[in-house]
């Protein structure tokens, strides 16, 4: 996958919420293109796999209930500079330290169910993206 790519996931408070507009809205809005994009749910497998980088964390057990207790938007996203960018405009991990006007500021229930997912890396962003999207499904 380029690296002008990154992944997204916009989590389950947020889709319980009903911001998926908004915050849709705001990832085009700031110049993103939608590559792919479904609804669809993480089994506990795909969760644990997913955030096997912080299985030693003590937060762990409840952060793969929280992913798989609903549905998520799952989506790759392309832009020049994408993982950085989008990082920025999600904000802190903490939506109480996200900057004004970012999409956890403004959609974030608390530090865990934090509304929004973005790849870190453009390594992960590329295995986060093949995770969920086979070729044909990336437009
Ligand atoms: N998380 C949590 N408690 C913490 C830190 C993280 O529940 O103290 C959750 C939160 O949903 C976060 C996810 O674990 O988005 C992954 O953590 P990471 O440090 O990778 O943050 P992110 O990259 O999502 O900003
Ligand atoms: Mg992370």
């Amino acid at each position: 996958m380029a690296t002008n790519r990154t992944f997204t996931m916009l989590k389950p408070d947020a889709v319980r919420k009903g911001y998926i507009g908004a915050i849709l809205e705001q990832i085009t809005a700031s110049g993103f293109r939608i590559v792919a994009m479904k609804l669809t749910e993480l089994t506990v497998n795909d969760a644990k796999t997913f955030y096997e980088v912080h299985k030693e964390r003590p937060f762990y057990n409840d952060l793969v209930e929280y992913m798989t207790s609903g549905p998520i938007v799952a989506a790759i996203l392309e832009k020049e500079n994408a993982v950085e960018d989008f990082r920025t405009l999600i904000g802190a991990t903490n939506p109480e330290e996200a900057a004004e006007g970012t999409i956890r500021q403004k959609f974030a229930t608390s530090i865990s169910e934090n509304a929004v997912h973005g790849s870190d890396s453009d390594e992960n962003a590329a295995i986060e993206g093949a995770f969920h999207f086979s070729g044909r499904e990336q437009f």
